[in-house]
């Protein structure tokens, strides 16, 4: 084939896979238009997870008549003249690329109407085949009509992940462009439900309350900054809220919404030290900088930036994060004092790791180094599980006694035995949850049903997962909007918190978008029994500890947690002996 110029359609075709992915990315380029053209309403709608219909309608400027066919040409925009422009870049848009984009690889219609002209225009466009301009009746503002996303290019179609999971991308981007612009009324039709409606009254907490539910946005802390020339301001977790995914982190820089793995990581920074290990807390954090500090032109969907000086920012957020985390620590439930006594907190006994609270307590007060309990080192690489016992099979254990709370000390016929109670306890759960599965499902009906508020998103990927919930034994129920009922628990957790028990269903839903159905469900239920399993720091009687013990011995696995921790040390007989040096070269 020779050398040949590709025609334009093609061209836009193929600049249109960098700029539309999925739906979520049409929604995104259309919102930002809106926003540019200064809206102060925004309505979105989307049918079949936006493959067949989105739609988003503003009461911005609109565009004059003579130039609506320009707004759907490749590399047509009013938001920059010059290259020199880039460095200085105060609109969301630039690229004069999305509008043309969209319109070739679906069926776009483009209303709108200008202050100063007395008729609107329309013009549809299909595949990138623009028509003629129709004059007719219409308010001020614009409407941008999407139909057939993708249907001229299957490919891009098949890439699509399932219609819950692009849903639920629209409603997070939606909702998250609602909190960054709270002074703009913000409206989310799906498939006819109105899944997001803001006030658009500028009050960012009463949106996070849409994002995270009531309770989870009352708790937020305030994150306020500001050197002169870099301010942030924003919400940040306190320590006893935290998610297992890096997700819910979200950075906006200067009103633009970005994805950046070193803001990232000046946030699990600004919290190093304080969280458990796998956790991370969930954030929304603005970021202003002169536009010259920052260059957006990276990437065509323009979701990535690089900083003049990335130090810098890196420092802001986490000085800014830092200190919002510091002066609203709670003080923790148990105080150590309580569980060791004053004499044993000076003598500097380490205390156990029960929570991430206790353990930050303990650390302010100059205890446990690591926030590890300490066993000798040799001990522990020593300790591991002795090879000769069958898998599966523990000796017949004598409980001893608790320790520190957290432990269960008991002897075996080779040795001693220290238990950690928590990661026992999920393994009983969990063995006893997916044992009941394969026979018979056994419900706790609740003697009063909870009502749980949950995030749109969070509720369109519970809504699909109702099915394996149930068939581990939790009766769960749409309750309108993002809310859902909790009728019943599997009788294994009578004694815990509903709502505890679903939010922790609901962070494993979230991990992962297409699991196989046995698989979740083996996830949703070591989950929840992580949840619902006795906590370290918790005093336990003689005769749970008992029941605890036997339990475990009844476990297919007793020597791990279902996250694969061990759930003991043994020390063995052995090395006992060595350790006291009365056998052996030491
Ligand atoms: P860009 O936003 O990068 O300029 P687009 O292709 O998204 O490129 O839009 C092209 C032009 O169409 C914009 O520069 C703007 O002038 C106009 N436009 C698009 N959407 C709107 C809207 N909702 N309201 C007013 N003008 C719009
Ligand atoms: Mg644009």
């Amino acid at each position: 084939m020779p050398i040949h110029i590709l025609p334009d359609a093609v061209a836009s075709q193929i600049a249109a896979g960098e700029v539309v992915e999925r739906p979520a990315s049409v929604v995104k380029e259309l919102l930002e238009n809106s926003l540019d053209a200064g809206a102060s309403k925004i309505t979105i709608l989307i049918q079949q997870a936006g493959k067949q219909l989105i739609e988003v309608s503003d009461n911005g400027t609109g565009i004059p008549a003579v130039e609506v066919s320009l707004a759907v040409t490749r590399h047509a925009t009013s938001k920059l003249a010059s290259a020199a422009d880039l460095f200085a870049i105060r609109t969301l848009g630039f690229r004069g690329e999305a509008l043309a984009s969209v319109a070739s690889v679906s069926r776009s219609t483009l209303t709108t109407r200008t202050q100063t002209e007395e008729t609107g225009s329309r013009l549809v466009v299909d595949g990138g085949d623009g028509g003629r301009l129709e004059r007719l009746a219409y308010p001020v503002g614009t409407t941008v009509r999407v139909e057939n996303l993708f249907s001229n290019v299957p490919a891009r179609l098949r890439f699509l992940k399932t219609d819950a999971t692009e849903r639920q991308q629209v409603h997070s981007l939606v909702t998250r462009y609602a909190l960054a612009y709270a002074g703009v009324q913000f409206t989310l039709l799906d498939d006819g439900k109105t899944v997001l409606q803001t006030s658009g009254s500028g009050d960012r907490r009463e949106v996070l309350a849409s994002l995270y539910g009531v309770d989870t946005a009352r708790q937020m802390l305030e994150v306020v900054f500001n050197d002169g020339e870099f301010a942030i301001e924003g919400f940040t977790s306190p320590l006893a809220l935290t998610r297992s995914n890096r997700r819910e982190m979200t950075f906006f820089i200067n009103g633009r919404w970005v994805q950046d793995t070193s803001l990232n990581a000046a946030m699990v920074q600004a919290y190093s030290g304080l969280l458990m290990v796998g956790r991370f807390p969930i954030s929304v954090l603005f970021i202003q900088l002169p536009p010259e500090e920052v260059d957006v032109n990276v990437h065509p969907a323009k979701a990535e930036v690089r900083f003049r000086n990335s130090d810098r920012v890196f420092s802001a957020v986490q000085r800014a994060v830092r200190r919002a985390v510091m002066a609203y620590s709670p003080i923790p439930a148990i105080p150590p004092q309580k569980l060791w006594g004053p004499a044993a907190a000076q003598s500097g006994v380490s205390l156990p790791q029960a929570t991430g609270l206790d353990w930050q307590f303990a650390r302010e007060a100059g205890l446990s180094g690591e926030g590890q309990p300490s066993v000798p080192q040799a001990a522990l690489q020593a300790a591991t599980i002795p090879e000769s016992l069958p898998a599966g099979s523990l000796p017949l254990l004598r409980l001893i006694g608790q320790i520190g709370a957290t432990y269960l000390v008991a002897e075996g016929p080779d040795g001693l035995y220290l238990i950690d109670q928590h990661a026992a306890h999920e393994r009983v759960l969990f063995e006893k949850l997916m044992k009941q599965r394969s026979t018979e499902v056994i419900m706790q009906p609740l003697l009063q049903p909870v009502n749980v508020q949950l995030a749109p998103h969070q509720a369109a990927s519970l809504a699909d997962s109702l099915d394996a919930l149930n068939s581990l034994g939790f009766l769960v129920e749409e309750f309108g909007g993002s809310a859902f009922r909790v009728r019943a628990l599997p009788a294994v957790f009578s004694s815990s918190d509903p709502e505890t028990l679903l939010r922790a269903v609901i962070e494993e839903i979230e991990e992962d978008e297409s699991p196989m159905q046995s698989e979740i469900e083996a996830r949703i239920a070591s989950r929840v029994c992580k949840r619902a399993a006795v906590k370290g720091g918790t005093v336990m009687t003689q005769e749970e500890q008992l029941a605890l013990l036997r339990d475990l011995e009844k476990c297919q696995s007793p020597r791990t947690c279902p996250h694969g921790r061990p759930t003991m040390i043994h020390l063995s007989v052995d090395l006992l002996e060595r350790q006291f040096g009365r056998r052996g070269s030491r």
